[in-house]
């Protein structure tokens, strides 16, 4: 990939100078108890991010792993110093961290361009904004375009390149104001499987030949194969709110093969955490201890009833129990798909992980060997039984005359757990898991919830009469 900058060949020293006294460097980044709450309209609080200690080390590839919506970018913005914490401070080399930090750069999973600009002047763009004098400004953006394979492509506009390409500019624009640390969120997401393993490996081989002055890369990903290969050190977030649940090094030489045991015992490793929300793999400091924990409302995992009898068709096909990683692999799922359907059927009560492995229970073979009729009568069984929602909704429907109700109504109970988005995911969520189990119907026109015809009790499978 490209040549060697002189220019770089200072920073490239004092880097691996941090690199070679890692044990002794002190943090860039020291975020100390950092909390983030939005307030609604109502003046309600949803705490997003619980008080979280957190150090960025030189020397060090971290990544940040955690389910959908947990709170990393949120993190993230907080670390890099563009979003305030609600409470708690990060300090950049021991002082307040502003929002004008020079000495981060963002690389974002939209690529964040700006369409009316070529490459070159997407790449000039953030040393304008430092006040770097045009010549400068010019010959910083040719040199790292030339490093991240994109020479020959300065005139080009956004809309002409592949999103390889794109993702390649976004990564340039970030390099060229050699960010002390470089801040990564979701930087592959948006690429296809081979773009992203190959772009994954030309970072790489620019973090490891220290062909950028950049001495910590700070990644966020939902991708835990990604968090694997790629880190030297993998954190774990929890959600509702934000907390740290795991924080590990990984000492695997680069490359690393996927294939080989110990890669494929700390991608378990990481599934076994991010399966059991309740495991407690850290003991909990002094302060979490004492404070007793406050009562949660249900969180329902956001996953389809077909995904769910998806699951449990091939967990029954299988056997009835699999190893987690193992099933990811058979549905070319990542973590961050599968795990609402895992969580889902564990909370229905048809399935249960234990340490990594995922098992069918009586309720969900039952399920995963009735037929459509049956299936909704066992599925309504299993959500009146273990959804909270579901249960309020049936129990009001029951109790009006009209047996019908706003969904505002919803809306009201659930603003007072979550943000707005987790509101609206909430309900579509619990709209299809009653319509399907018959609970209720829904008209999307006047936003009401009535009362379905009960469905029964399931029965055996109907065979047709012997003709005589
Ligand atoms: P992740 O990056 O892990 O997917 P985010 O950090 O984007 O998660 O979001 C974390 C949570 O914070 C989400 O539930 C989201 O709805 C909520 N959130 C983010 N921004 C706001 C905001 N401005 N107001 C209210 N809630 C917000």
């Amino acid at each position: 990939m490209g040549r060697l900058s002189s220019v770089f060949s200072l920073s490239k020293k004092i880097t691996a100078f941090f690199l070679e006294y890692d044990f002794v460097a002190e943090p860039i980044i020291q975020a100390r108890a950092v909390e983030k709450f939005y307030t609604q309209p109502d003046g309600n609080r949803i705490e997003v991010i619980a008080p979280v200690d957190l150090d960025v080390q030189p020397g060090k590839i971290i990544t940040l792993l955690g389910p959908s919506g947990c709170g990393k970018s949120t993190l993230l913005r907080i670390l890099t110093g563009l979003s305030q914490p609600s409470s708690g401070e990060v300090l950049w080399h021991g002082a307040p961290i502003t929002s004008q930090n020079a000495g981060v750069a963002i690389v974002f999973q939209s690529f964040a361009l700006f369409p009316w600009l070529t490459v070159l002047d997407n790449v000039e763009a953030p040393l304008e904004a430092r006040g770097v004098p045009a010549l400068e400004r010019h010959k910083r953006a040719l040199r790292i375009l030339d490093t991240v394979g994109l020479d020959g492509f300065e005139s080009a506009y956004p809309k002409e390149l592949s999103g390889g390409m794109k993702q390649r500019v976004g990564f340039a624009r970030a390099l060229v104001v050699e960010p002390e640390v470089l801040f990564m969120d979701e930087p592959f997401s948006a690429l296809d499987v081979l773009t992203a393993e190959s772009l994954r490996n030309e970072l790489l081989e620019l973090w490891l030949s220290k062909k950028m002055p950049t001495k910590a890369i700070f990644i966020v990903t939902h991708n835990i194969e990604e968090a694997v290969l790629l880190a030297d050190r993998v954190i774990v977030l929890g959600r509702n709110p934000a907390r740290v649940r795991a924080d590990f090094p990984i000492e695997l030489a680069q490359p690393r093969d996927r294939k080989s045991p110990r890669f494929v015992e700390l991608v378990d490793y990481i599934y076994k955490i991010m399966t059991q929300p309740d495991l407690a793999l850290a003991a909990p400091d002094a302060a979490a201890v004492q404070k007793p924990a406050r009562q949660k409302y249900q969180m329902i995992p956001h996953a389809r009833v077909g995904g769910i009898a998806g699951l449990l068709e091939l967990l029954q096909d299988r056997g009835g129990k699999e190893d987690l990683y193992r099933l990811a692999e058979v549905l070319i799922m990542d973590a961050e798909d599968l795990l609402p359907i895992l969580d889902a059927s564990v909370l229905l009560g048809f399935a249960t992980l234990n340490e990594g492995d995922v098992e069918i229970t009586a309720d969900g073979t039952r399920f995963a060997e009735a037929d459509i009729l049956n299936r909704k009568i066992l599925f309504r069984q299993a959500a009146l039984t273990h959804i909270v929602i579901l249960q309020q909704i049936d129990s009001i429907l029951h109790a009006k005359t009209d047996h019908s109700i706003s969904e505002e109504f919803f809306y009201d109970i659930l603003d007072e757990h979550f943000s707005e988005d987790e509101v609206q995911r909430q309900f579509e969520t619990a709209m299809n898991w009653g319509r399907y189990a018959e609970i209720f119907d829904f008209d999307r026109e006047s936003h009401r919830l009535t009362l379905a015809e009960p469905v029964g009790e399931p029965h055996p499978p109907t065979t047709a009469p012997v003709p005589s």
